[in-house]
């Protein structure tokens, strides 16, 4: 199944509502089924405030994913660094368990001033020991693990990394950002082939669930180091467009729920991509 919705608050949202309270029933008047909710710059919300939109969110029925932080660095050999990126992970789950949120997204790593291979192999090995720490804590629940593919040459997080890292736990599911393949690539996803690739990728780490992800689709600008910035569907430069990949999900039959990260419209993209994919599926 796919469910579509915004990362956090569009401009129109911001036009009527200041709070997530009102979240659940905007979204519920845009048929939208999922939101994103970003811990930015850190986890700080209280345990009541979690309690309560948790609360909102389940009885509209939408499922609530997680942003954590943008200070989380795996591919950092420093120990201190390390500790700093658990907590963090660590804080982002505790606060979803009120949530009632299952799916935390992250982004694995930066090269700082490694070789790609070498900030690669710190972040596999640090997601791992991540893995253990997590297990040593027996309040957090179930949960998804979900890093994210990256838009910009410096950062870890082409598809084949990220398959390679989900493959260690199988709590760990790839974030398909298909705006920073194509950024990261200078353009590479034009057809249903070139999105059905990006699957065959997962399938040969991941087996049987590769079909399980979470998706975040924008356009996005890009240039010769990759992503520069979030667009919206009214770019017609940069792309990716949604309609291939839209046909892609419904072939594979993809588990997602599919976040609008455009530029201000993310719930308007959310619904336009909701309809593509809705009329495809009618199709078929
Ligand atoms: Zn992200």
């Amino acid at each position: 199944m796919i469910k579509f919705g915004p990362s956090g608050f569009s401009q129109d949202f911001e036009k009527e509502f200041k709070s997530t309270v009102d979240m659940p029933q905007w979204l519920l008047k845009h048929n939208l089924n999922c939101y994103e909710m970003a811990f930015t710059y850190g986890v700080n919300l209280a345990d009541e405030t979690a309690k309560k939109y948790g609360d909102l969110f389940k009885e509209s029925e939408i499922e609530v994913s997680v942003h954590a932080p943008y200070y989380i660095n795996f591919a950092n050999p420093n120990e201190e660094a390390f500790a700093k990126s658990v907590m963090y992970i660590v804080g982002s789950l505790k606060k979803m368990k009120l949530l009632n949120a299952k799916k935390l997204v992250f982004h694995p790593g930066t090269m700082m001033k490694m070789t790609r291979e070498e900030a690669f192999n710190n972040t596999y090995k640090n997601i791992k020991r991540l893995i253990e720490i997590l297990d040593s804590y027996d309040d957090l629940g179930e949960f998804y693990l979900c890093p994210e593919t990256m838009g910009k040459h410096g950062q870890i997080g082409t598809v084949e990394e990220i398959a390679k890292i989900c493959s260690i736990d199988k709590r760990i599911i790839p974030t398909l950002d298909f705006g920073h393949i194509n950024a990261f690539n200078g353009g590479s996803l034009k057809t249903e082939k070139d999105y059905e690739n990006v699957f065959k990728i997962l399938k040969s780490y991941l087996g049987d669930r590769f079909n399980k992800v979470h998706i975040h689709f924008s356009k996005i600008e890009y240039g010769k180091k990759g992503e520069i910035k979030h667009l919206t569907f009214d770019d017609e430069v940069f792309g990716p467009n949604f309609e291939p990949l839209a046909k892609v999900l419904k072939k594979l039959n993809i588990d997602a729920c599919l976040i609008s990260e455009s530029n201000g419209e993310q719930t308007r993209d959310a619904e336009i991509m909701r309809n593509i994919y809705n009329v495809i599926s009618k199709n078929n």
